[in-house]
C-alpha cells in the first residue's frame, strides 16, 4: 500500500527556514521525502545541514521580505535549482510589540509587508508556476501553505499590525482556496499556538504573562518547533488532497479552552 504521507520525488519551497518554525518544517518535509529550498536573509547554514543529513537536495536562495522585489528571482532560482516547486510554505514573519495608542506607521508597514504582502504575492508566483506547468502536464498539481496564528483567530493585546496581517493571511487563505482547489492547487494554513522561538522570546521573559499563557494550554507545555512538523507533512502530501481553505490551529488545545 502506498503511503500518502510521502513526499518523494516532490519539491519545497520554504521562506524564513534558518531557524524556528520554517527550519522545523523544511527538515520534516525533507524527512518525509521532499528537496527543499529555503529563501531568507540569513544564510541558513544549520538547515542545510539538518536537510542533507536526510540525503535530500537543499537550495538557499537570499531574500528579504521587507518588498516584494525579490519574489520573480526566488522562483526563478527555486526552479532551477530543483526542476519545479511542488510545494510552497509562507513562514517568513516578524512581530511588533507597542500599544495601540502609540503603534507606529512603520511598525505597521513592515509587519503587513513581510507578513501579509509577500506571502500574497509569493502565492500568485507559485499559483502561475503550477497553472502554467499543467498546459503540459495537465495532472501538476501544487500545495500551498501558509503560517497563520492564534491571532487569525483572537484579537491579543499590543501587537495590532500582527493581528492584521494574521487575520489577513487567513483570508487570502480562503479565498486563494476558492480561486484554485478546481485547478489542482490545495490552500491551507497552519496556526500554530504557542512556540518556543526568536518571535516569543519577549514575551517569555515577561514572566507574568508567559505564566498566564501556560496556564491557559491544555496540553501544559509551550509548543516546540517540530509540533509543526507533522500537519505540515499532512497539508503537503497526498493525503490532504481534497482539503482545502483550512487554518488548521497545531496549539496544544488553546483556542479548545
Ligand atoms: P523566528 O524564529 O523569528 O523566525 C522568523 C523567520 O522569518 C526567520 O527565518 C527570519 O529570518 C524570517 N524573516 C523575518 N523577516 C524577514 C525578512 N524581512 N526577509 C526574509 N526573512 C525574514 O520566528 P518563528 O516563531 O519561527 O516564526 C515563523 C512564523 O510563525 C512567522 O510567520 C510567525 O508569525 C509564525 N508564528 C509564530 C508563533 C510563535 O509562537 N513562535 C506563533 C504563531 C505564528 P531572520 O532569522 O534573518 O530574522
Amino acid at each position: 500500500m502506498t503511503n500518502p504521507f510521502d513526499l518523494s520525488g516532490r519539491t519545497a519551497l520554504v521562506t524564513g527556514a534558518n531557524t524556528g518554525i520554517g527550519q522545523a518544517i523544511a527538515v520534516a518535509l525533507a524527512q518525509a521525502g521532499a528537496d527543499v529550498a529555503v529563501a531568507g536573509r540569513t544564510p541558513p547554514d544549520e538547515t542545510r545541514a539538518m536537510v542533507e543529513a536526510t540525503g535530500r537536495r537543499f537550495v538557499a536562495i537570499s531574500a528579504d521580505f521587507t518588498s516584494i522585489e525579490p519574489i520573480p528571482h526566488i522562483m526563478e532560482e527555486a526552479i532551477a535549482g530543483l526542476g519545479r516547486v511542488d510545494i510552497l510554505v509562507n513562514n517568513a514573519g516578524i512581530i511588533r510589540r507597542a500599544d495601540s495608542v502609540d503603534f507606529t506607521e512603520d511598525d505597521w508597514d513592515d509587519v503587513m509587508t513581510v507578513n501579509l504582502k509577500a506571502p500574497f504575492f509569493l502565492c500568485q508566483a507559485f499559483g502561475r508556476h503550477v497553472i502554467g506547468r499543467q498546459s503540459a502536464e495537465p495532472d501538476a498539481k501544487g500545495k500551498i501553505i501558509n503560517i497563520a496564528s492564534m491571532l487569525s483567530f483572537q484579537g491579543g493585546i499590543r501587537v495590532p499590525s500582527y493581528t492584521a496581517s494574521k487575520s489577513g493571511i487567513a483570508g487570502i487563505t480562503k479565498l486563494l482556496a476558492c480561486e484554485w482547489a478546481g485547478k489542482g492547487i490545495n490552500v491551507n494554513a497552519i496556526a500554530p499556538g504557542y512556540v518556543e522561538t526568536n518571535n516569543t522570546s519577549a514575551l517569555r521573559a515577561d514572566e507574568k504573562r508567559s505564566a498566564e499563557i501556560l496556564a491557559r494550554i491544555p496540553a501544559g507545555r509551550w509548543s516546540q518547533s517540530s509540533d509543526l512538523g507533522g500537519p505540515a507533512v499532512f497539508l503537503a502530501s497526498d493525503a490532504s488532497d481534497y482539503v482545502h481553505g483550512t487554518i488548521l490551529p497545531v496549539d496544544g488545545g488553546w483556542l479548545a479552552r
